[in-house]
């Protein structure tokens, strides 16, 4: 047992349900802040925690170069190094070794790049993003992909989602053959979550309280073909035989039209099991997280409210605000009335606009609390509309 989704309700194509994972609960469908070097930019977890944040997001891409995973592994992997006892997901490495390396080298056996930071030559091949992901110890973990750079020929689109699922078969024999060594299955550190207490229990020589023994990492398999309905049509086909416990759509948010985003994603949809997660990956807006997951979509990433946070861009439930705006320097008034988050019940936009101009580190924080609780109080609303509307599932688990 690893992971498993149980759906609750359905409304149209939309579910919401439970995500059931080695560290928790997590209510579907769900938007999974980004945390890249294990750690959501300015805010610390306890204020995750009292956001309601389930699970977040990790690329494996950044902490493989710094700390490496050799670091978190002997801190007891990810969870207990950042301190987060909830549920983590690891992407692969291959979007971020496509987006920041123009000096790629891809082979069959994998892709040669140079670290952004200080130039080294590094290799991440299926099995090495395996092993590290396995070091690293997420609840569910991604197979290497190639993401198809857009636009793409047909002859190219093919190639690249050929090479993906021969990276994918890769990907599901090491892990089946290496899972056992998840760092917090065989832990037997005092854990660094909350000193006050659990660490009397797990310097006694217990493993994780709350990691029930038997309980496994998920390997999530990735939907590539560019942007040609067809190919994600195989490639979605392809994925499933090769059997996953749950399924990406990968290959977005890459620099093609919105619309033609919605359109792949939909049609892929269509072809992936109704019984197992499914993950849409890098998108998008408020807007879209709320359209996607009443598509059907369950899982969803985006660094947009994070990153837009601190270029004082806020999500109101009147738009899109500019808070360096020289108009909200006497605003009294709440960022957005009708947001309930402890920025809004407590700061002026006056105040926050302020601490932007004056480049306060605040503004860095506050921003991004509000944001991420729009995005989470966004998928609270979609999920309770589809409990609303509900015709319980049949059968589905
Ligand atoms: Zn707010």
């Amino acid at each position: 047992m690893s992971v498993c989704l149980q759906i609750e309700a359905t409304r149209g194509p939309a579910r919401a349900g439970r995500l059931i994972t080695p560290h928790g609960e997590v209510e579907t469908p769900v938007f999974m802040p980004v945390g890249t070097l294990g750690s959501v930019k300015g805010i610390s977890q306890d204020v995750l925690e009292e956001l309601g944040v389930e699970i977040l997001l990790s690329n494996t891409y950044h902490l493989f170069l710094r700390p490496g995973v050799e670091t978190v592994r002997k801190m007891g992997g990810l969870h207990q190094f950042m301190s987060w006892d909830r549920a983590i997901l690891t992407d692969s490495g291959g979007f971020q070794v496509f987006s920041l390396n123009e000096l790629r080298k891809v082979s069959e056996e994998g892709v040669a790049f140079r670290s952004h930071l200080d130039g080294s030559a590094r290799f991440l091949s299926p099995e090495k993003a395996m092993e590290v992901q396995i070091g690293l110890g997420a609840d569910i973990i991604m197979a290497f992909d190639e993401c198809t750079e857009y636009p793409a020929d047909a002859a190219r689109a093919r190639a690249s989602m050929e090479l993906t699922l021969r990276w994918a078969e890769r990907c599901k024999r090491y892990f089946e053959e290496h899972k056992a060594e998840v760092p917090w299955k065989s832990s037997r550190q005092p854990s660094a979550v909350s000193r006050q207490g659990k660490q009397v229990l797990r310097s006694a020589g217990q493993p994780r309280a709350a990691v029930p023994t038997g309980k496994n990492q998920a390997l999530f398999g990735i939907v590539q073909g560019g942007m040609d309905p067809e190919l994600r049509r195989e490639s979605a086909l392809r994925t499933i035989e090769i059997g996953f416990p749950g399924y990406a759509i990968g290959g977005l948010s890459v620099g093609e039209p919105r619309e033609l985003t919605r359109d792949v994603v939909l049609s892929t949809l269509e072809h992936l099991p109704s019984d197992r997660p499914r993950y849409l990956m890098g998108v998008g807006t408020p807007e879209e997280i709320a359209f996607y997951a009443q598509s059907g979509v369950d899982m969803m990433d985006c660094v947009l409210p994070t990153r837009a946070a601190r270029h004082g861009l806020l999500f109101t439930s009147e738009g899109k605000i500019s808070i360096k705006q020289a108009r909200y320097a006497k605003d009294e008034s709440a960022l957005d009335p009708a947001c309930d988050c402890h920025v809004c019940r407590r700061y002026s936009r006056a105040y926050l606009r302020h601490l932007y101009a004056a480049n306060e580190l605040l503004a860095q924080v506050l921003n991004t609390v509000h944001n991420l609780h729009f995005y989470l109080v966004t998928m609270r609303t979609v999920r309770a509309g589809i409990r609303a509307g509900l015709a319980p599932a049949s059968g589905a688990s």
